[in-house]
């Protein structure tokens, strides 16, 4: 097994913190703060940004809702279909 460390932005939200990267084999399996820069913080979120990653529950396609707002129905959409609903 591959086991490598590497200079990353987290991406999990739009704050772009300076991370260090753990990946096996290609998948990323730890986050940490990068060394040596400002601020070298890490939240919660970018902690568990491997199980957010990898969650069987992530949103990989856009939902439009289909119900009453709040009943929590939804039907997966085209992101054509949902950029040209929302712009
Ligand atoms: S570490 Fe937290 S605050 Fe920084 S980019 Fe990731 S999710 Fe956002």
């Amino acid at each position: 097994m591959l086991i490598e460390k590497k200079p990353a932005i987290c991406g999990i939200c739009p704050g772009a913190c300076a991370v260090e990267v753990t990946l096996e084999s290609g998948r990323l399996v730890k986050v940490e703060p990068r060394r040596g820069v400002p601020y070298a913080n890490l939240c919660v979120r970018g902690r568990y940004a491997p199980e957010i990653v990898y969650s069987p529950h992530r949103l990989k396609t856009p939902l439009i809702r289909t119900g009453e707002r709040g009943e929590g129905r939804f039907r997966a959409a085209s992101w054509d279909e949902a950029l040209d609903l929302a712009v």
